[in-house]
């Protein structure tokens, strides 16, 4: 039995960034309530480190950014990796609350190129619905058409003006590439922006490039885009089994039965010592044969 660990894998450079600003925020401003809209990254177990420094989180899967905005009355508001509308911003200055921005910069890029394109036509945004990187992206025009699968291609007006097809950052490289060939036929003078980042793409390569491996286990938060995705690739590469899990405490016998090689990776939003504690306890298992449970120490999250 071997294991394979992938790189690169884990944090990438924005999630980095958005975890040191949160926590130099609570450092400058010891007594302040701050509020994140939405989780920081979309990891649950980082949400909860920041929950023990006094940072509340508030999401809810049914309501935009705008609308989590109504919960919070005072202190500072700190927006997410994944971007939020200009709205978020005026309402929360409005509401007399300081307002922190997390947001990516290849987030930011998408924005940018986005809002420069609707001077001159549409714009296809192949992303996820409800995801709120998506959600700010199509609040900036009703000229954004979003779209994630090939019966919205089919879906979309057929008098499309001078439209740039582009997408959420952290998509899968499969996925957009056929989305971005039906829009291709359906529109034949579309443009094309492809915004998958960096981070992105070289965790999505370095599971495709993978050779003789049986088994993927992905180590991300079940709503984390970048990690589903991961195991997506794996999958579409011909891998046989594909797992994504949370922390060392998901991993099964069932699993791990079968597998001559095992490829670890890991989500841009899943703290180091998650992985880490994966890649420990399958160690562990090829030498015994035992999966018992561990504890997750929220200190080493952030
Ligand atoms: S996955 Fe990409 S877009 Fe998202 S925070 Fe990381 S670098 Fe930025």
């Amino acid at each position: 039995m071997n294991i394979i660990t992938v790189t690169p894998r884990g944090y990438c450079k924005g999630v980095i960034n958005a975890i040191n600003l949160v926590k130099q925020t609570r450092k400058e401003n010891p007594n302040e309530k701050i509020t994140m809209l939405g989780m920081i990254v979309h990891n649950k177990y980082v949400v909860k480190a920041f929950e023990e420094i006094g940072i509340k989180c508030i999401d809810a899967k049914n309501k935009t950014r705008l609308e989590l905005l109504d919960e919070v009355d005072s202190g500072i508001v700190i927006i997410t990796a994944h971007g939020a509308s200009e709205e978020v911003t005026i309402k929360a200055k409005e509401k007399g609350l300081k307002v922190v921005d997390a947001t990516c910069i290849d987030v930011i890029k998408t924005h940018k190129i986005v809002k420069e394109h609707i001077k001159h036509g549409d714009v296809i945004y192949i992303g996820k619905k409800t995801h709120p990187e998506a959600e700010a992206i199509v609040s900036i025009s009703n000229k954004v058409h979003l779209i994630s699968n090939l019966d919205d291609v089919d879906n979309l007006p057929k008098d499309l003006f001078n439209p740039l097809i582009t997408n959420q950052t952290t998509m899968s490289l499969y996925n957009i590439e056929i989305l971005i060939n039906a829009c291709l036929l359906k529109y034949k003078n579309a443009k094309v922006a492809e915004e998958i980042c960096n981070a992105t793409r070289i965790r999505q390569e370095a599971v495709r490039n993978l050779k003789d491996v049986d088994t993927l286990l992905v180590v991300g938060d079940v709503n984390s885009n970048n990690s589903n995705q991961l195991r997506n690739i794996g999958l579409n590469s011909g891998i046989k089994n594909a797992y994504l899990i949370e922390t060392v405490n998901d991993l099964t016998k069932e699993m791990l039965e079968n597998f001559k090689t095992v490829a670890i990776t890991s989500g841009a939003s899943t703290p180091t010592y998650l992985t880490s504690q994966v890649i420990e306890k399958l160690k562990e298992y090829i030498e015994t044969k035992e999966l018992k449970k561990e504890i997750i120490d929220i200190t080493k999250i952030i």
